[in-house]
């Protein structure tokens, strides 16, 4: 006996079983809901208003694709709101310069104008050149030598470049499983202060600091992945080389907790969003002013800032 098809609402035979909402949608309810759950996102932070110049961070991959397909669909209507498009390439051989091709092809489709910084270029060394640099010296700076190196030179890129770019805000691809990762991340290896700059909303504590804002934030990654193939965007489908260590054992754990107990990550989020205004006010009593870096004059928590510390 054949067995029957699970079919949405409309009848259509379905493309996803949305556990967490015991629901069965079609292609088109599938694509439909996506864009109104980001678009609704969106209006109740706030991420958008009249005048923004938006830049959003492109590496090639699926959610960094899909955030650009769908901020361009969302926003090109409206004349009061610019897009442009920022990559950077860290130098990571056999990687990143195939996903930039991915990236420039959209932002050229899309008609986006797509500006790419290298690591090279801003730090005189490629990211493979300098950890090898540091392995050799036997100095560690983190749990992840790599990924330590790789977050803190591109967070201080991306702002810097933001900010010469003028622009009013950063918008990256972080989709649910980034950030409810990144919430036990922070919690394990004790970092409050990270902790509290997450949040739904742009957080600006300095005049130089361009606020981030992340639209799929609430968007579990399969149907980030669903929802570019399904649009028909092609990108870059290899991990990062370097991905390594706590955060795939906390991807690993977090993803066996959603198999049992289906909706643990937005749960995991909405509890953190919660408890977010305490943390920030405590960690504004902690830490009090932030600081501009004597050696560059960037924003930073300390007198000289971890670019500084770790590339310079
Ligand atoms: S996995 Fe680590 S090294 Fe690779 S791009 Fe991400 S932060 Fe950089
Ligand atoms: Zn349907
Ligand atoms: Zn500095």
């Amino acid at each position: 006996m054949s067995q029957k098809k699970p079919l949405c609402k409309c009848g259509k035979p379905a493309v996803i079983f949305r556990k967490y909402e015991g629901s069965y949608l079609c292609k088109v309810h599938f694509l439909q809901s996506v864009e109104r759950k980001v678009k609704k996102n969106i209006r109740i932070h706030n991420l958008v208003k009249p005048g923004d110049k938006i830049g959003i961070g492109v590496s090639g991959g699926k959610d960094s694709m899909v955030t650009l397909y769908l901020m361009h669909k969302i926003l090109s209507p409206r004349r009061d709101i610019e897009i442009v498009s920022i990559s950077l390439d860290e130098g990571i051989r056999g990687y990143r310069e195939s996903s930039l091709k991915y990236a420039k092809e959209l932002c050229r489709k899309l008609g986006i104008r797509h500006y790419v910084y290298s690591f090279r270029k801003e730090f005189g060394k490629t990211l493979d050149q300098k950890v090898r640099q540091v392995k050799k010296s036997g100095k560690e700076c983190g749990i992840e030598v790599s990924c330590t190196l790789c977050g803190v030179a591109r967070r201080y890129l991306l702002n810097k470049k933001s900010r010469e770019l003028k622009l009013t805000k950063l918008c990256t691809g972080h989709n649910l499983d980034d950030e409810s990762q990144a919430v036990l991340m922070n919690y394990i290896r004790g970092d409050l202060y990270r902790a509290s700059r997450m949040g739904p909303e742009p957080i600006v504590r300095n005049g130089k600091f361009i606020g981030r804002i992340k639209p799929l934030r609430i968007i579990p990654e399969k149907e980030v992945a669903l929802y570019a193939i399904l649009s028909g965007l092609k990108y870059h489908n290899k991990e990062c080389p370097y991905r390594c260590g706590l955060r795939l054992e906390v991807r690993d754990f977090v993803n066996k907790l959603e198999e049992k107990h289906s909706g643990i990550k937005f749960s995991i989020l909405e509890t953190f969003d919660r408890i977010l205004p305490s943390l920030r006010s405590q960690m504004e009593k902690e830490i009090g002013e932030l600081y501009y870096c004597k050696k560059c004059g960037e924003p930073s928590s300390k007198e000289i800032c971890k670019t500084c510390e770790l590339w310079r």
